[in-house]
This record gives C-alpha cells, sequence and structure tokens, in this order.
C-alpha cells in the first residue's frame, strides 16, 4: 500500500517533431527520468523521477527537451502553500527528516543587494587598472603590532600567513561530498590562480598530496583522515567548528558514498556511513578551543598558520572574539546562506543569521577589543560575483570563500539534489559513470576562469574608487552607502545611507 500522495515538481516537455530519439537523454539521466520503449520505439519520460538538473536540456542534439515547473496549482493561500503542503505529504509518507543540499533558497533579504559601492568624480580621480599597477595581493595571518626594519629586511619573522594573488578561496568541501574529479579540479583552478582551496572534513586523497602547499586542511568533529603527514602536508590548518547551512548540527555521509577511495582517505570502513558528530568531544570552553589551536600548531613546528570555522549565529562577535583570543590566526565564517552536500531542509532554512551582518560585528567588535590585527577574518555564504566580494572586503573581510559559485563553474546547474549521490554533473557523486563526466582540466580552467573575471573586475571597481590597494579598501566602509535599509540595520552594518 503507498502511503504517497506525491506529485512531480517538475514537468518535462519533448517536442516531437525535433526529437530523433537517439535516447542521449535515456544515458545521461542518472534518475532514470526519461527511458526508451522498445515495443514502441520512442523515448518516454517520468515527470516524477525529474529533479531539474538540465543535462538532458543541455546535452540533447536536437534542443527537444524543455524542463518546467510542475502546474499544478493548489488554491492560493498565503500560508498553507504548495511547497508546504507538498513537504507534508512527503513527511506523511516517509517519517523522515527533509534532506535538501545546497544553500538556503528562502527569500530572506540579501544585504549585499542593499549596499551600493562609491566612486570616484572630480577630486581624488579614479584609477585606470589596465594602465596602474593595481595590488590585490592578500595575506592572511596574525599581524604583528609592529614591524622593525633593520637593513632593509624584517627583524623578525612574520607569523606565518597564506598568500593569496586575490582575495577569494575555495571553501571547504569534502572528498565525499563531491567526486575527487571536482577536488581536483578546484585543486588546480587554486595552483594557476595562487590561492588555496580546502580539504573540508573528508581528509586529503592522496593524488593531491602535490599540491599540498595549495591545500587547507580541515579538522572537524570526525577527525575523518587526520594524521600527522595530513596536517604537514596543507599550507594552514582549519579547525571546523560550524557551517553555514547546518550550525549547530553535525554531518553525514552515507554509506553508499562511501566507496574504496573515499574509505581509505577517511580512514572509516567502505559502505559505512560517515557521521561527524555535532560537538568536538575535546571542546566544550575556549580553553579546549585553545588547547586544540596550539596542539595543532605544536603538530606543525608553528609553520601553518590556524583557522577556525564557524556558523554565524546570534552571538558571533563575542564567539570571534573568544577564538581569535584563543590563538586563532585565521577565522572563516559562514553565513546562513552558505551551501552543503546534505543537510535538514529546516536547519538549512531557518537557523543562523546573514554573513553581511555577521561580518559587520565582528570587524568592529575585534577593532573596538582592539586585536583585529591578532586574526584575518574570511566570509563565506553565497558570495555571488566580483561585487559581493568588494562589499565583503569593505564592510570590513580579508578574504572570501566561494562554494557554491565554484560548483558552477565546474557545470552544477543548482537542482539542490547533491545529498542523494546521483549529480549528473559528476560534482556531488562517487558513482563514476558520473564522475568521469567532469574533466579535471576542464573543470579547473572554468574555476580558474571564473577566478580571472573576478580579479579583472575586482580592480575595474577599485579603480572606479580611486584606490590601487585592496589593502586601502578592509573596512572602509565610507565607501558604502546602504539602500532600502532601516535605521537599525544600517547601524549593525556601520555604513549610512544612500544620499548622506
Ligand atoms: S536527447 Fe533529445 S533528441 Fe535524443 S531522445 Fe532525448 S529528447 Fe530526443
Ligand atoms: S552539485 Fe550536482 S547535485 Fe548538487 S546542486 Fe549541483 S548539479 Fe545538483
Amino acid at each position: 500500500m503507498s502511503l504517497s500522495m506525491a506529485t512531480p515538481a517538475f514537468l518535462i516537455e519533448r517536442n516531437l517533431d525535433r526529437c530523433i530519439h537517439c535516447q542521449v537523454c535515456v544515458r545521461q539521466c542518472a534518475n532514470e527520468a526519461h527511458g526508451y520503449d522498445h515495443e514502441e520505439q520512442r523515448v518516454y519520460s517520468d515527470d516524477m523521477r525529474c529533479v531539474n538538473c538540465h543535462r538532458c536540456v543541455v546535452l540533447c542534439p536536437t534542443r527537444a527537451l524543455s524542463v518546467r515547473q510542475f502546474p499544478l496549482e493548489f488554491r492560493a493561500n498565503a500560508n498553507w502553500t504548495a511547497e508546504v503542503i507538498h513537504n507534508i505529504y512527503l513527511q506523511a509518507a516517509t517519517g523522515g527528516i527533509l534532506l535538501t543540499g545546497m544553500g538556503n533558497d528562502r527569500p530572506y533579504p540579501i544585504y549585499w543587494d542593499h549596499m551600493l559601492i562609491n566612486a570616484s568624480q572630480v577630486t581624488n580621480p579614479s584609477i585606470d587598472p589596465l594602465r596602474e599597477p593595481m595590488e590585490l595581493k592578500t595575506f592572511l595571518g596574525r599581524k604583528p603590532e609592529k614591524i622593525v626594519i633593520e637593513n632593509g629586511r624584517l627583524k623578525e619573522a612574520l607569523p606565518p600567513q597564506l598568500e593569496l594573488e586575490l582575495p577569494v578561496m575555495f571553501s571547504a568541501m569534502s572528498f565525499g561530498s563531491i567526486s575527487l574529479n571536482a577536488m581536483k579540479s578546484l585543486a588546480l583552478a587554486a595552483e594557476a590562480e595562487g590561492t588555496y582551496y580546502n580539504t573540508g572534513e573528508g581528509g586529503l586523497h592522496k593524488d593531491l598530496y602535490p599540491l599540498g602547499h595549495r591545500t587547507i586542511v580541515q579538522v572537524a568533529s570526525g577527525r575523518f583522515g587526520v594524521h600527522p603527514d595530513y596536517l604537514a602536508a596543507g599550507a594552514a590548518i582549519e579547525i571546523k567548528i560550524g557551517q553555514g547551512a547546518k550550525p549547530g548540527i553535525g554531518g553525514h555521509l552515507p554509506g553508499e558514498k562511501v566507496g574504496r577511495e573515499v574509505s581509505e582517505t577517511r580512514m572509516i570502513p567502505e559502505g559505512t556511513d560517515a557521521l561527524s558528530p555535532a560537538p568536538h568531544h575535546d571542546i566544550y570552553s575556549i580553553e579546549d578551543l585553545r588547547q586544540l589551536i596550539y596542539s595543532l600548531k605544536e603538530a606543525t613546528n608553528y609553520s601553518k598558520p590556524v583557522s577556525v570555522k564557524i556558523a554565524a549565529v546570534h552571538n558571533v562577535a563575542a564567539i570571534a572574539s573568544g577564538i581569535a583570543r584563543a590563538g586563532a590566526d585565521i577565522i572563516a565564517i559562514d553565513g546562513y546562506r552558505g551551501g552543503t552536500g546534505a543537510t535538514p531542509l529546516r536547519t538549512r532554512d531557518h537557523v543562523g543569521i546573514p554573513i553581511e551582518f555577521a561580518l559587520a560585528a565582528v570587524d568592529s567588535r575585534l577593532r573596538d577589543e582592539g586585536i583585529r590585527n591578532q586574526v584575518s577574518l574570511v566570509v563565506a555564504g553565497s558570495i555571488r560575483h566580483s561585487a559581493d566580494i568588494v562589499k565583503a572586503v569593505a564592510l570590513g573581510a580579508d578574504a572570501v570563500y566561494i562554494g557554491s559559485a565554484a560548483l558552477i563553474a565546474l557545470g552544477c546547474h543548482m537542482c539542490q539534489k547533491c545529498y542523494t549521490g546521483k549529480c549528473n554533473w559528476g560534482i556531488a557523486t562517487q558513482d563514476p559513470n558520473l564522475t568521469k563526466r567532469l574533466n579535471p582540466e576542464i573543470g579547473a580552467k572554468r574555476a580558474a576562469n571564473l577566478l580571472k573575471a573576478w580579479k579583472h573586475e575586482i580592480k575595474e571597481m577599485l579603480g572606479g574608487m580611486g584606490i590601487n590597494a585592496l589593502e586601502s579598501l578592509r573596512g572602509n566602509r565610507l565607501m558604502l552607502r546602504g539602500i532600502g535599509l532601516t535605521d537599525r540595520e544600517l547601524n549593525i552594518l556601520g555604513i549610512k545611507a544612500a544620499g548622506e
């Protein structure tokens, strides 16, 4: 007896005048939304299975396919929307929590879009980045109170720093949640553009050790794949406390995605669920965190910066202050729109705060306490384009992490079904028939091109402001004006209203 009352989310439309029954769509769809009827010698669709990943639409040689929302209308009701009703049907049939992938898609305000960037006019003329040097180099790590130069050289060595050619890194995404080819794409792009990618909580695959100098190795609550060689291989170490898409809860990689290579890399049995606990079971206070930070520094001879990643939550400024005082060199803050491979839908959509507010609050607090130079701030959680980066830097960030944008560059079509392991674009999957769809060299080229393009755009916007070094924009909130914001919001962001 079926308990399901679910209706399709999407409608597959096939133009029969164009379809040549080549079966490309049948072969390409891992969800089996297309089939071939050998008796009738024709292709058919099963709308119920379609996740709207666009794979068939993009690869159909005759442009015969389109996919749209399934046109089933419920009586208009602002409270009981079709989505709410559909989700209740699903839970009534399964008794399970609703899972999803990627970031929060609720229509909450996007504060980046309520901030506008300044530009020079008559005085302080703008700079032409094509003709004049423009510096985007960024160093992440603890900065000294003062520097003493003797004989043209620094008298004392700087604390360990990450050196970035532009203020953008690839976010933590684990091998397991994404394919090895996706990891390789990001690692190679980071190498090409002088930045870093991050292992996430899944350990470092043996093929990626040669790119260790471009790798931030993560230590998460599950400690998957963490051993001395792993720590030694990375350019920096990141302790993951929280993640924007699922603040306060642990991670779950289903056993189906734990094949031989993932199991070897994570050091767990093949086919078992990889469950990382919500807390680190050795961290219950800032003092405990300090112990782990210094254990990791000790284990790597104080040669690598140690970052602590947290989710943006209500008291984020006080939390960040504690982390800075605990000895972290970098604090990474992930806002509530941050993506993930798998998370409970309700947590993703209803927990956390916007990264824009978190960043402004943390930067202000650390400045007020006179400890801003002790840590670098990296922010994440739906950085969509170069203007978001410029605004983040003006609000106080040293750099940003990008995850979803990087995966879109690799070919992700935002279907949000990463948790099923059936990513038709070869990204969020371990199925060998699917992973081979992503060529790491092509992926690397596309991800590197995205960074190149953003680098040009950041230089254009800096030049437009009459600024020739990103360092001069960092925390310079006078370069931002708010639009459509309340006084309270302007106050938290620490910016003036447009027209002021
Ligand atoms: S890929 Fe396009 S042309 Fe080929 S069977 Fe599918 S719809 Fe028809
Ligand atoms: S990574 Fe793949 S499964 Fe995840 S949203 Fe993108 S296309 Fe869909």
